[in-house]
């Protein structure tokens, strides 16, 4: 909910179950060019207004047990919070703490707090600043993760991921959205990717596979090609794929089964770290689904 928002909130509270405002935008006065400051009445004045907004979206969201996000974007701080702390990431976790602030007052606390910027670093900025005051002030809020407008494609993804695995990593985030500028349903991969990537969910098969060297006895890449189009639906299996016997088998980081480049034309295959039969090359990705078969692992696809 953008501009003025009050009555859209109130709409759509009846029909989801989290609303989402942006402090900037809530209650939003045209800024004006030649002012120079805000007295503090003004300021006063203003949230006494944003008060008066947020009550009755508020009351509903709380009759209904439903939540709040306090969802503050970079681009569009309120122009007090411009004149007071500048286009900063205190500037965006002051404009949450004034809307997490009036909540308390209202007693509302089912909240979740966002700080998207299009740049990873200042949202990384922000997330941290908001979590040390979250924390300093005594609300125990979830953060909602994302780098907004981060564009598309293999950059957008990076963009996206440099940002939120980031904060994952430090134990920051509870929920996180990737935005990418492709058909919605496109980001949730990038999603699970992140989540698995960091060990902190496991929706798909994890493939270990080595970057390809001198060594590398056979075509690695249409191999890899190949083992994932057979198994791709054993969501929890890690299957690692290595050119090698001379690295491959160390550096299979404990996958449950391995494809490894055993001497020209001959392909080991692995459960953990125990090799379990020669085959010729052709036979690879055939026997590897075998031995799966044989282990009670397979499932349809
Ligand atoms: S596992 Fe073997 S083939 Fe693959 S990169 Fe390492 S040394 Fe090269």
């Amino acid at each position: 909910v953008h501009h003025n928002g009050m009555k859209i909130a109130l709409e759509v509270a009846q029909h989801v179950d989290k609303v989402r405002i942006n402090p900037g935008l809530y209650v939003f006065d045209k800024p004006d060019p030649s002012r120079t400051g805000f007295a503090e009445e003004e300021i006063a004045a203003i949230v006494a207004r944003i008060t008066e907004t947020l009550e009755p979206l508020v009351s509903l969201l709380k009759a209904q047990d439903k939540a709040l996000r306090i969802g503050v974007n970079h681009g569009s701080l309120a122009e007090r919070m411009l004149f007071t702390y500048g286009d900063t990431p205190l500037g965006m976790v002051q404009s949450a703490m004034e809307f997490i602030q009036i909540c308390d007052r209202l007693d509302f606390h089912n909240i979740v707090v966002s700080m998207k910027a299009s740049r990873a670093p200042v949202m990384l900025a922000a997330y941290r600043l908001m979590a040390d005051r979250l924390d300093a002030e005594g609300f125990p809020y979830p953060l909602h993760l994302g780098v907004t407008e981060a564009g598309d494609g293999d950059y957008g993804r990076i963009k996206s991921t440099a940002g939120i695995a980031t904060l994952l990593a430090e134990g920051l985030g509870d929920t996180i959205r990737v935005s990418l500028t492709e058909a919605p349903e496109r980001e949730i991969p990038v999603c699970y990717s992140i989540l698995q990537a960091l060990g902190l969910r496991k929706t798909m098969v994890e493939y270990v596979a080595c970057p390809s060297c001198g060594r590398t006895l056979f075509n690695l890449e249409e191999v890899l090609h190949k083992v994932r189009a057979a198994t791709a639906h054993l969501t929890g299996l890690d299957i690692a794929v290595m050119g090698c016997i001379v690295n491959g088998p160390g550096e299979m980081a404990d996958a449950d089964y391995g494809y490894v480049g055993k001497i020209p034309g001959t392909i080991s295959l692995y459960r953990g770290r125990e090799e379990i039969r020669r085959v010729p090359e052709q036979e690879g990705v055939e026997a590897l689904i075998a031995l799966i078969k044989e282990d009670g692992r397979w499932l349809d696809p």
